[in-house]
């Protein structure tokens, strides 16, 4: 039959048991028992690489997904850090080992939407028409500020009204590709969310 346990030993096997939790999470992943029920939680599940979208430093994510028995799609249950990162070699911060819940978080946006101008309502609106809102925006404003030539009449080609921020989740080709068509627009001001 068990002892009974005092109330020292009741906080000491709790501390013990979130200590567990919380190290995992962190990628610091100890002993073969936790590796165990890692490996039966992670069965049959789909990996995928990311990026923690959180912060500057960008660490490198692998997402566990699997299908959701009720709604039928695929459902990510389970992040950690991505061990083959450059950046931060599976360990991840307290921010990013709680990523999860921001993935599932019912007030997270997942479509676009826009105030119209007078109007207190966000609306949601398709990407579709996102994108030709962006576009049209883009083209007025280029065309009513593009400034050719400067006061002493040498051409300086610059668009210098509107400005362009890029996530730190972007890849470096995605990157570069998004600067070069800026510059060819004359736009001056761009900035990236690494930077910050
Ligand atoms: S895990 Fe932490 S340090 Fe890494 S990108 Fe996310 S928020 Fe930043």
């Amino acid at each position: 039959m068990n002892a009974p346990m005092n109330r020292r030993q009741f906080f000491k096997i709790c501390s013990a048991g979130v200590a567990t939790s919380s190290a995992v999470g962190l990628g610091l992943s100890p002993g073969v028992a936790v590796a165990e029920v890692r490996a039966f939680k992670l069965a049959r599940t789909t990996e995928t690489r990311g990026t923690c979208p959180y912060c500057s430093v960008s660490c490198g994510l692998i997402m566990y997904s699997k299908q959701d028995e009720a709604t039928k799609k695929n459902k990510i249950i389970h992040i950690e850090g991505d061990p083959d990162h450059p950046v931060n070699k599976g360990s991840l911060c307290p921010k990013g080992a709680g990523v999860l819940d921001m993935v599932h978080s019912p007030n997270r946006l997942t479509h676009p939407e826009i105030r119209e101008a007078g109007s207190k309502e966000w609306k949601k609106i398709s990407w579709d028409e996102a994108l030709n809102k962006v576009a049209r925006h883009m083209k007025n404003d280029r065309d009513a500020n593009f400034v050719e030539k400067n006061d002493k009449g040498v051409p300086v080609n610059r668009w210098a009204t509107t400005a362009l921020l890029v996530s730190s989740t972007t890849s470096n080709e995605a990157g570069y590709l998004l600067v070069k068509a800026a510059r060819g627009m004359g736009m001056v001001s761009l900035d990236t969310q690494a930077r910050i």
